[in-house]
């Protein structure tokens, strides 16, 4: 089987799904809001920095389509006007590009663009990969990108973990080239992705959800819904990289100068802080398969067929309420990167 490449087949849920992005991604929100000290930092040192521009060019890439979308967005144009109002300045226009690929729900988005309160900020939609060129040269100041970029072009053949981390090599230094030709000097970058904490490609942090997975489709094999070879054949595109591979990859490609980089962990259940005391492992096994669902559905569905999704899931959320009964699961290593453009 030729390689899946993800603009093709890979979106995130709509908001028409049973299981939609909008309303699975508490996960991904807790992690924006762990962030936002990044932000804070990264756009006042930007505007600290920066000659007064009448229009403040961002873009947002891996945006997906639900309550999250916007949030970048708002918090942004609170730490400008902020920063204005201490400063004496006049606040600049913030033109923002929400990017996603094509297939994403974009017109859920535009349906729910904020008013922000009289705020002169326009969004504009920019379907396509960021595995390639976006916008014109030399034009964006910001570019945020949060749970995206451990998102692969294409998937890689099977089992071969140094073909994953090849891949990762060569798309994150494509999507690091192609930005700096799109961003001024000076212009600063905030990446948030999955990664691990280890440098072993095999460690807990990438495979113990992948493996439950594998244990669900199995289950479906031993049912007769699945043929085996079709797991043989299916690889996630995804790549969880570690610290010292995105270091060398920064360096490598030399456009960027890499500010601050940090690590948190977080939980697989994004409640589990919340209800670590009346732990219920049916209620935290669904969290976590719906918010894979939301993000792996069409991929799933276009390999093995729509028919298996909600046994599939089922099974899936079953085998990981057992396995955090077993085990707390801070497997989620959260790699947060500010960079400025040389
Ligand atoms: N930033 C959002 C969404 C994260 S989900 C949040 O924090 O909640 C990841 C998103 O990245 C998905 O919507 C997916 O479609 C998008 N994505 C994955 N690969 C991409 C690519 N090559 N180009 C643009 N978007 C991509």
């Amino acid at each position: 089987m030729a390689p899946a490449s993800s603009a093709n087949v890979y979106c995130t849920n709509a908001t028409d799904k049973e299981i939609s992005y909008a309303n699975n991604s508490s996960l991904q929100k807790k992690v924006q809001l762990k962030t936002r000290p990044f932000l804070e930092y990264t756009i006042k040192d930007m505007l600290s920095k920066m000659v007064h521009v009448p229009c403040i060019k961002v873009a947002d890439l891996g945006c997906a389509s639900g309550p999250n979308t916007f949030f970048p967005t708002c918090e942004v144009m609170d730490i400008i006007a902020s920063v204005c109002r201490q400063a004496h300045w006049e606040s600049p226009e913030l033109q923002v590009f929400l990017n996603d690929l094509p297939q994403n729900d974009f017109n859920t988005v535009f349906k729910s663009i904020p008013a922000f309160n009289g705020k002169p900020c326009f969004i504009a939609g920019v379907a396509g990969s960021f595995y390639q060129r976006l916008f014109p040269s030399k034009s964006i100041h910001f570019v945020h990108s949060s749970y995206s970029l451990h998102w692969l072009s294409k998937s890689s053949p099977p089992n071969v973990s140094k073909a994953y981390s090849g891949q990762f090599r060569n798309d994150f230094s494509r999507f690091l080239h192609f930005r700096s030709e799109e961003m001024i000097t000076e212009g600063r970058m905030l990446l948030t992705f999955i990664g691990r904490s280890s440098t072993d490609p095999t460690s807990k942090d990438c495979c113990a959800i992948w493996d439950l997975f594998t244990k669900s489709l199995l289950d479906l094999v031993a049912k007769g819904l699945v043929h085996e070879s079709d797991i043989d054949s299916f690889n996630v595109p995804y790549y969880y990289p570690c610290e010292e591979e995105m270091r060398e990859i920064i360096e490598k490609e030399r456009s960027f100068a890499l500010d601050k980089l940090e690590i948190f962990e977080m939980n697989w259940d994004f409640e589990d802080d919340v209800f670590n005391e009346n732990f219920e492992k049916s209620r935290s096994g669904r969290n976590v398969a719906n918010c894979i669902r939301a993000i792996t559905e069409s991929m799933i569905a276009s390999h093995f067929g729509e028919a298996i999704i909600d046994d599939l899931f089922s099974r899936f959320a079953q085998h990981v309420g057992e396995h955090l009964s077993c085990e707390k699961t801070k497997y989620y290593v959260t790699i947060v990167v500010s960079m400025t453009m040389k």
